[in-house]
């Protein structure tokens, strides 16, 4: 799960973790408004929206006055930021971030990460943080730092000093970053994150180090442990299908093709995408009902296959645990809700699949039965042509 920066920093300020002061804002008035409140001479009005790269799309502005902060505020608030992290749809800024603008001196990177390979925590770190990073990171790999830090052990003094050492923190800053490290390194920990990153880590010119930008990303298979993180999340920045699924525990990602997919375990969900794109189709999304899908999940499933970009729904079931009956139940119920005026192609096979296909065939909805997957997936990208 993700969250935006404004609650990332909330976060970070609980532990320890200096950065600004700030306000959220919805409209133009209240950012003038929440300005007001600030004991600055200047400010930064900064996009809220699930994506990075924005001050490169024109999504974080600098303000000397109020009256800049509301313009500032006016031209970001309903902007729409499109980049590689969006992809083409972009995403819609609904809410601005209102705070103390900060004299920068240095801009470094720094987060924690799961590192997979080495199951363990990874500092990673460079001294040229700042919206160029990811070009950094192609072009100049060198300049980024990685540290791993044990689970078991945690994350130690010297660990920290090697990386400030690394990045050219200033010897008068150094106490400061490793404080900051082992509390950004608590938060990794006690919240479950799969990412806790600033950038940039700001040197100002006064001399402190203080988080500007903040990106906090948690495991969602943890989530049930957080309620407190869970009341952080922003359902307007979710795949509305995506977030749908998850309510019915489906595993639903939304994908650009148009042949809708229903499928039983995630290895057979693949292989069908596969098979579609070997015969010259494209998926409409990846979709595993699970093993042990109700009649209920299954209709839930199927509804988040009617959209306009499906032209061909292929239902793949290999009733081993689930049984074909259910599936098959589910089907009809969900077909005739959300109304099917789009071909169905159906391969049943495993328990219970005499069963599942007699309650098809005497459902009176148009379905293409099919024996084997191969048939199946050649019919469905013929129909969805
Ligand atoms: P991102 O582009 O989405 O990562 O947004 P950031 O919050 O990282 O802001 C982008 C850039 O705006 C930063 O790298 C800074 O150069 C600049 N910026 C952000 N906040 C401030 C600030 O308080 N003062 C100054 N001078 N620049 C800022
Ligand atoms: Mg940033």
């Amino acid at each position: 799960m993700k969250i935006h920066e404004y609650q990332a920093k909330e976060l970070f300020a609980k532990f320890g973790v200096a950065t600004q002061q700030g306000y959220v804002a919805t409209t133009k008035e209240q950012a003038k408004e929440y300005a007001a409140k600030l004991s600055s001479s200047m400010y930064v009005v900064k996009a809220q929206a699930h994506c990075g790269g924005r001050g490169k799309a024109g999504g974080v502005k600098l303000a000397r006055t109020l009256d800049e902060v509301e313009a500032a505020a006016s031209k970001i608030l309903g902007m729409r930021i499109v980049n590689k992290q969006t992809g083409a749809e972009g995403k819609l800024v609904r809410k601005v971030l209102v705070t103390d603008a900060v004299n920068i001196k240095k801009e470094f990177y720094l987060s924690l990460a799961v590192d997979n390979e080495n199951a363990s925590v990874v500092i990673i770190a460079s001294g040229a943080g700042g919206t160029e990073i990811e070009e950094i990171a192609a072009s100049q790999p060198e300049l980024i730092v990685k540290q791993l830090v044990s689970t078991t052990m945690g994350l130690r003094d010297y660990e920290a000093r090697y990386v400030a050492d690394k990045i050219g923190i200033r010897k008068e800053n150094v106490k400061e970053f490793i404080l900051m490290l082992k509390n950004m390194y608590r938060l990794f920990v006690e919240k479950d994150c799969s990412l806790v990153e600033i950038n940039p880590l700001v040197e100002t010119e006064e001399g402190k180090l203080i988080a500007i930008d903040g990106k906090v990303n948690f495991d969602d298979n943890a989530l049930f442990r957080h309620p407190d993180i869970l009341e952080l999340r922003d359902v307007d920045e979710e795949n509305p299908k995506e977030y749908e699924a998850a309510k019915h525990d489906l595993n639903y990602v939304s994908l650009d093709g148009s042949i809708g997919c229903m499928v039983n375990g995630a290895g057979l969900a693949m292989a069908t995408m596969d098979i579609i794109h070997a015969f010259g189709g494209e998926p409409a999304n990846f979709l595993d009902v699970g093993g042990t899908a109700t009649t209920e999940r299954v209709t839930a499933a199927f509804k988040l296959l009617s959209d306009a970009s499906v032209r061909a729904i292929l239902v793949n079931i290999f009733g081993g645990i689930v049984k074909c009956d259910v599936i098959a139940e589910g089907i009809v119920i969900a077909a005739k809700e959300v109304g099917l005026n789009v071909p169905l192609i159906v391969r049943l096979d495993g328990t219970n699949v005499e069963k599942g296909k007699q309650i098809l065939k005497d459902s009176g909805l148009k379905i293409y039965a099919e024996g084997d997957l191969r048939s199946a997936a050649r019919k469905a990208v013929e129909m969805a042509k």
